[in-house]
């Protein structure tokens, strides 16, 4: 073989910058000139801006979207002894959030097509001290939210997205953060809406749900120096919310980007072996990941490796397998979906500037990768 791989990098922030460079750094310019470097009026501006995209009344900005999870479940009045369920196969900040409000995790599996909460899991999950349900919007398409909201409906349990890989994903025609009662998003820079640091935000058409979050981001102020609750320094800076004001602007473009990719993915591994990403009849799948599922993961991935081609796992580990949440009360076989899940998942490269050469020597690689080297692929 020729030593002739082009490498193919996971991300590519830089080239994102320089593609809207004067716009942002016009943007930041503004906020080192107006010095309103906490809140201030480019959060407030980018607040209203936010909530209009995802079809929400409010949204209070944040300093990340764990930040999101924990106040999602305080302003739905989780306390200690109370049991929220949600998935496993997610990133851990889902599960430490309800940790953090002192609430216990009660994980249910997947399903395996869509790596998403399943549904029919949950109402054998619900005891009288079941408080919320966090469905999480894996890879970028969100969870099948209907069957969810009306299990929870009949228990009375309020329905907290976690919409942290999902800014502008839809679900029959409504998008991710309008549709459960609180939505929660992260900006962290990887993230499809990314600042240039920590970030996240809540929406939710609940006036109730937005002015008690909006205290607790502050110290639980009413008015300045005036603590009506026991609060936290959950503030967004101006300059993040300056520059996520520019980045939302483009935000639908990239996305129409990034479907392309995925539609030149699925075309040119249609005949791979591998399990490609499925979009539900009803989803608008924005795409955070590609991801690819095969048994043969680890060689895939090592066999990309040696061609130059970046990929990650999300996530190799589930949650209730992690060495920090031991003492939840599951083991290895409490999850089958959520344990295969966990060994057979590869995410691909993608990124709104990711060019269709670029796409080609991946699907080249993986090809070679899986024909030649890697036996028994799914
Ligand atoms: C990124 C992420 C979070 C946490 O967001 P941070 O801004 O990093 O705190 C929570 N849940 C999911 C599913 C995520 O991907």
């Amino acid at each position: 073989m020729t030593a002739s791989y082009k490498p193919v990098a996971f991300l590519d922030l830089k080239a994102q910058y320089q593609s809207i460079k004067a716009e942002i750094d016009a943007a930041v310019a503004r906020v080192l000139e107006n010095c309103h470097f906490v809140l201030g009026e480019e959060v407030a501006a980018f607040e209203r801006e936010f909530a209009h995209y995802c079809g929400a009344t409010e949204c209070i900005a944040l300093n990340s979207g764990t930040s999101a999870l924990h106040l999602a479940l305080l302003a739905a009045g989780v306390k200690p002894g109370d049991e929220v369920i949600t998935v496993p196969f997610t990133f851990v900040a889902t599960v430490a959030a309800i940790l953090y409000a002192g609430a216990r995790p009660v994980l249910i599996d997947i399903e395996p097509r869509t790596f998403n909460m399943n549904p029919a899991a949950i109402e054998a999950a619900i005891t009288p001290h079941t408080k919320a349900i966090i469905p999480v919007h894996l890879y970028g398409q969100t969870a099948d939210m209907y069957p969810i909201v009306e299990v929870a409906r009949r228990h009375g349990l309020v329905v907290i997205e976690d919409a942290a890989q999902a800014h502008g994903a839809k679900y029959r025609g409504r998008s991710a953060g309008s549709l459960g009662d609180i939505g929660c998003f992260s900006f962290y820079p990887t993230k499809n809406l990314g600042a240039y640091g920590e970030g996240g935000a809540i929406t939710t058409s609940n006036p109730e749900y937005a002015k008690k979050i909006r205290m607790l981001r502050d110290w639980g102020q009413d008015s300045k120096y005036h603590h009506v609750l026991r609060g936290f320094n959950y503030r967004m800076e101006g300059l993040q919310g300056a520059i996520l004001r520019v980045k939302l602007r483009h935000l639908e473009r990239w996305i129409e980007a990034r479907r392309t990719v995925a539609r030149k993915y699925n075309e040119l591994l249609s005949d791979s072996g591998l399990q490609l990403p499925q979009e539900m009849p009803w989803a608008r799948h924005i795409y955070h990941q590609y991801t690819v599922r095969t048994r043969d993961r680890d060689a895939l991935q090592a066999g990309l490796q040696s061609e130059g081609i970046q990929t990650a796992i999300h996530y190799a580990v589930p949650a209730h397998l992690q060495p920090a949440y031991a003492d939840l009360g599951y083991q290895e076989g409490s999850f089958r979906e959520s344990e295969a899940a966990a060994k057979q998942v590869l995410s691909l490269p993608i990124h709104p500037e990711l060019n269709a050469d670029a796409v080609e020597t991946v699907c080249g690689a993986v090809k070679r990768v899986a024909f030649g080297r890697v036996k028994t692929l799914v």
